[in-house]
């Protein structure tokens, strides 16, 4: 299963697993996944990892 980097709305950064990439597109810049630091759900967006 492929696994996404995504931030959430307090700026914690964690992987959630099948980010819903085409359902975010139709519904804004951002999706609701429960952040394990918040503990609750989160508008998060994903984080694109910058290639060295
Ligand atoms: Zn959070």
């Amino acid at each position: 299963m492929e696994r996404t980097v995504v931030r959430c709305a307090e700026g914690h950064v964690f992987t959630a697993a099948s980010f819903p990439m085409q359902k975010a597109e139709r519904l804004g810049p951002g999706r609701l996944i429960r952040c394990p630091r918040c503990a609750r759900l989160r508008s998060v967006v994903p984080v694109v990892l910058e290639k060295h």
